[in-house]
């Protein structure tokens, strides 16, 4: 090989090589990356508004209930307590393909997972639950990612049904409990509002993320060392 393109690869994988020892140096020595979860659907992705479209589409003639009466974490319960027929039919539309894939991102998400993902010493991961009924969900979670946070976040992105197991210092999620095998996770769950759990009264163990257009820079900077 010709001298001058053996030096220029010998300088890139020099570069390359320096960057990941300051990398690695700076998590081991200091430990002091601030690693951050964040929910995919009722946080980033708009998982309520996206039900409600295609219920009333598919079920035109059936009652529905409105994002502003929508109470409890589980959508299919409460539009089982409305008609018991109407679980089901709940059910049939988030297990239809392209429901994931086509939901809507909340407003400003997107935007603040990329800022956060930029931050010095911090490191962003999508951790989200896909459903049991996994022909089309885990596929199109990855797919939804790709297109809204581009391709390089899909080395970001953690499926668990159980989150109490991933270590992290902050979890930004709409659901209220978050339960698993772990009694003591590491993180810190940060209540995102959603329609479903707004109503909820203050609980003194939750901070709570109005939207992303609240301080979400001041909760990630309060758990930095
Ligand atoms: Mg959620």
């Amino acid at each position: 090989m010709p001298l001058l393109p053996r030096l220029l690869r010998l300088v890139r994988q020099e570069a390359s090589s320096i960057y990941c020892r300051r990398r690695c140096l700076t998590t081991m020595s200091s430990g002091k990356r601030l690693r951050v979860l964040v929910d995919m659907d009722g946080v980033i992705a708009d998982f309520e508004g996206g039900f409600l479209k295609k219920y009333r589409a598919r079920y035109p003639n059936d009652p529905f209930i409105t994002l502003e009466d929508r109470r409890g974490f589980w959508v299919s319960t409460q539009y089982g307590q409305l008609r018991s027929d109407l679980c089901e039919k709940a059910i049939s539309i988030w297990e239809s393909k392209n429901f994931f894939i086509e939901l809507e991102p909340l407003p400003g998400g997107v935007e603040a997972v990329k800022e956060m993902a930029q931050m010095e010493n911090t490191d962003v991961f999508i951790c989200t639950s896909p459903i049991k009924h996994y022909h089309h969900c885990p596929y199109e979670k990855y797919a939804w990612v790709e297109k809204h946070l581009g391709p390089d976040f899909l080395e970001q992105i953690i499926l668990t049904r159980d989150k109490t197991v991933v270590t992290g210092d902050i979890l930004i999620d709409d659901k209220p409990d978050i339960l698993g095998v772990e009694p003591n996770p590491t993180w810190e769950h940060v209540l995102f509002t959603a329609c479903h759990n707004k109503h909820l009264p203050p609980c003194t163990s939750h901070r709570r993320l109005l939207s992303w257009a609240d301080d979400w820079r001041g909760i990630l900077d309060s758990k930095r060392g």
